[in-house]
């Protein structure tokens, strides 16, 4: 076997021909002469392979994947040809997309690594700095997302996320049903969802969007109201208990602020256990709170209301929900609790689409877990500055094409 083809095979190049080699800076680099597998000359649009007009007179170099923390150049001089069709063009290459100054193999493995590691792991890996990754991570994203098209969006999830230490935000709508993000904008409110509307679906696309689920903001409902006509509106189950949980929360520091050092001793550490639902209480909790009905008959009063209004979830017709929930909005009222007065009339002023939920309880446990995702991909990155990196990353990890798989080279190598 012949110097070159035992490189070759060592290396696993598919698509090209190995034609010198060189190693170069003391061993750090490995520079490759090469030429496409069965002499190339073929048209980027449409394969066929043409006549050359010119022989290019400058060598392009691309980067190739680090081996054994070598880093690999290949370098070629790319044949102008002439097609009969679309005139005259640079030959295909087919190692790398066009412009672009690396090969597909390092994209998968620039992907690959990013959806599983912080960018930082991923620039020390690549030996790359992380500047040059995001850029090129950010060049790939758009490559491969350029014309995709929404599919099938049924079901409509519209949420937003605040980035760059929650000062920025970020509008973003999930697939419910096939759990992953279709859309991530820039802002928030009515003109940023105008955006989606507008620009990513097509009119019928928008008809056929049966359900929508968003928070209780006005901006949200009355676009989706605007723009899908046949789409039911249910209010975000996660949005509604967080309301709540905060307006309980509202009661326990509000006497916090009205009692002295004896009444302060015996509600303290309670807030995360006022959060919680009951499902996650042990029995010594319980206890814990049922003890307040002596010590602090208004918390006491605030959490009962609390862990009544769960059971709404599990209701199986819309008309005995109904019935549920006046009669929890009434006895709520009359606890004359002013932060639990307020969570009622928001529930009064969204009541319908709060219903709608027993008819489709859009699990928002999918949207969670879809966060909980970004929240990580936020954490590892520690708080972006723009949004393009941080949408980049959202789309990676959570978006409804697989960018990966998308990278046409024959190896994946990791
Ligand atoms: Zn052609």
């Amino acid at each position: 076997m012949s110097n070159l083809r035992l490189l070759s095979r060592i290396l696993r190049l598919k698509e090209l021909k190995i034609t010198g080699f060189e190693f170069k800076r003391r061993d750090q680099e490995l520079h490759l002469a090469v030429k496409p597998y069965k002499n190339g000359c073929r048209c980027p649009k449409c394969e066929r392979r043409c006549p050359i007009i010119r022989q290019a007179s400058q060598c392009r170099a691309w980067e190739d994947i680090t081996i054994l923390g070598m880093r690999t150049i290949v370098w070629y001089a790319p044949k102008e040809i002439e097609c009969p069709t679309h005139g005259r063009i640079q030959e295909h290459i087919p190692w790398a997309g066009a412009y672009s100054r690396i090969t597909y193999r390092l994209e998968f493995r620039i992907c690959a690594l990013c959806q599983i590691m912080t960018q930082k792991a991923a620039a020390t890996i690549l030996r790359m700095p992380g500047s040059t990754l995001s850029d090129l991570l950010h060049r790939i994203i758009n490559r491969v997302r350029c014309g995709h098209k929404i599919r099938g969006l049924v079901t409509l999830g519209v949420d937003e996320i605040s980035y760059c230490k929650g000062r920025k935000f970020a509008t973003i709508v999930y697939d419910l049903e096939r759990a992953c993000v279709v859309w991530v904008g820039k802002g928030k409110g009515r003109q940023s969802i105008d955006r989606f509307f507008q620009e990513a679906l097509s009119d019928g696309q928008r008809k056929r969007v049966r359900w929508a689920s968003c928070d209780m903001s006005r901006a949200y409902i009355q676009a989706i109201k605007d723009h899908c006509p046949n789409a039911t509106l249910v209010i975000d189950r996660f949005h509604i208990v967080k309301a709540l949980n905060e307006a309980v929360d509202e009661v326990r520091k509000q006497q916090w602020r009205q009692l002295g050092p004896e009444g302060r001793k015996v509600i303290k550490g309670l807030r995360w256990l006022l959060g919680m639902h009951s499902r996650n209480r042990t029995k010594g909790h319980t206890r814990l709170l049922n003890r307040l009905r002596h010590s602090n008959r208004r918390i006491h009063r605030a959490w009962v209301l609390k862990d009544e209004f769960e059971h709404f979830w599990n209701f199986r017709y819309p008309t005995a929900a109904k019935r549920f929930l006046q009669h929890w909005m009434t006895t709520a009222l009359k606890s004359r609790i002013p932060s639990l007065r307020e969570f009622v009339g928001t529930l009064r002023n969204h009541f319908d689409n709060i219903i709608t939920f027993i008819k489709r309880p859009l699990t928002n446990a999918v949207a969670e877990g879809i966060n909980r995702i970004i929240k990580i991909v936020k954490n590892r990155a520690s708080g972006f500055r723009t949004l393009d990196s941080f949408s980049d990353l959202i789309l990676l990890s959570v978006g409804d094409l697989d960018i990966p798989a998308q990278i046409p080279t024959k190896l994946r190598i990791l």
